[in-house]
């Protein structure tokens, strides 16, 4: 018999690890999660994406295999602490009645400590079903670089899961889906001539500027999502030129695009480029995948009918508004339906003196171990 934590306990753990991205430094949080994992029985494995970036797969072997894995996934990455001057120590884990501070407590190590709780829980069970597998990812503030590394370099050790929960933060609704990002630049290029002599040169802030009009006028050739909504395009920034005298011969702009179930971000970004022609080129595609599942699985009337008691409600159908390690890990490991479900406020997630409600990480705690429990035929 292990000793179980207390959720709220190891979450103050966890935030004493400094794993602000950048640089990240997950290593030795992973290394504390996979002492309490191999002592709880899980078999565990690590990949690094670049040295000191850690990402754990941890599996808790059923004696049955009657329903594929349950996977539960977090990162163990913050973002920076920011510019604002802290009102608490952010690595101190001090907590006011029910509010604990602490940069991550809500993005996500609440949702992280919830997690281990629960399957330290899960592995005195007898007659498991079924198997357990932890994914704690590196690098997930920076374009979910550990789930991306695993998703495509690392898929055998990934493995497969039959549901997949994401504890990033929702208050403990339990959630369906995300739209998807698509981050590109766009760049026109000119030739320079002096500022006198335009005639003599080719302006691309010019050329720059009708892009950012069409684009201003730009429709998708998608439907909205029922709960999702309609894609969207937003030109975030814009530079180019060196000096007032000069014929710019460069301009870029940044382009966010959130797309919705069904678009693909490669098709999106073709689209686009065809849409804008030969005046800009488009950066390659680096995005995530909108993620949605289907209310009808049997599996979500299972999780609502968990979750009802604890957060006193009939959940209904909602999404969140961000996007997760889910993007590329629900296609790799054969697209599960999948919930965002975690403890974290999502208005708190990188904000200065950041805190989640204690009582919610371990609402969160009892809700994964009774998410796992019905997974695995107990009870
Ligand atoms: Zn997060």
């Amino acid at each position: 018999m292990t000793d179980i934590p207390d959720p709220v306990e190891l979450t103050r753990k966890l935030l004493a690890y400094k794993t602000v991205n950048p640089p990240g430094d997950e290593a030795e949080l992973a290394r504390f999660a996979i002492d309490l994992l191999e002592k709880a029985g899980y078999a565990v494995s690590t990949r690094s994406f670049a040295e000191k970036r850690t990402s754990v797969i941890a599996v808790l072997e059923g004696q049955g295999k009657k329903r594929p894995p349950l996977c539960f996934t977090g990162h163990m990455d913050t973002v920076p602490l920011g510019n604002a001057g802290w009102r608490v120590d952010p690595f101190s884990g001090r907590q006011e009645g029910d509010i604990l501070y602490g940069r991550g407590s809500s993005d996500m190590k609440g949702g992280l400590a919830a997690m281990l709780a629960a399957a330290l829980r899960l592995a005195e069970l007898d007659r498991r079903g079924a198997d357990i597998k932890l994914v704690l990812t590196a690098g997930e503030e920076h374009g979910c670089q550990g789930a991306v590394f695993l998703a495509e370099k690392e898929t055998e050790a990934l493995g497969d899961a039959g549901g997949l929960v994401v504890c990033e933060p929702t208050a403990n609704y339990p959630m369906l889906g995300h739209k998807g990002a698509l981050w590109l630049e766009a760049e026109a290029l000119g030739k320079a001539a002096h500022g006198s002599m335009p005639e003599q040169g080719v302006n691309a802030i010019y050329k720059i500027g009708r892009a950012v009009t069409r684009l201003e006028e730009y429709r998708f050739d998608a439907d909205a999502h029922p709960v999702l909504g309609s894609p969207t395009l937003n030109v975030g920034t814009i530079s180019g030129g060196t000096n007032v005298n000069i014929v710019p011969d460069r301009a870029v702009i940044g382009i966010d695009i959130r797309t919705v179930p069904g678009q693909k971000v490669e098709r999106v970004r073709d689209d686009l480029a065809a849409y804008l022609g030969d005046e800009v080129r488009l950066s390659p595609a680096v995005g995530a995948e909108s993620i949605w599942t289907d209310p009808e699985d049997p599996w979500v009337r299972e999780v609502y009918d968990i979750m009802e008691p604890l957060i006193g409600e009939t959940p209904g159908i909602r999404g969140v508004t961000y996007f997760t390690d889910a993007s590329a890990l629900k296609a790799a490991m054969g697209h599960p339906p999948t919930f965002i479900l975690g403890p974290g406020e999502p208005s708190q997630a990188h904000k200065t003196d950041e805190y989640c409600y204690a009582s919610k990480i371990t609402t969160a705690a009892e809700a994964y171990f009774l998410i796992g429990k019905r997974w695995m035929g107990i009870g």
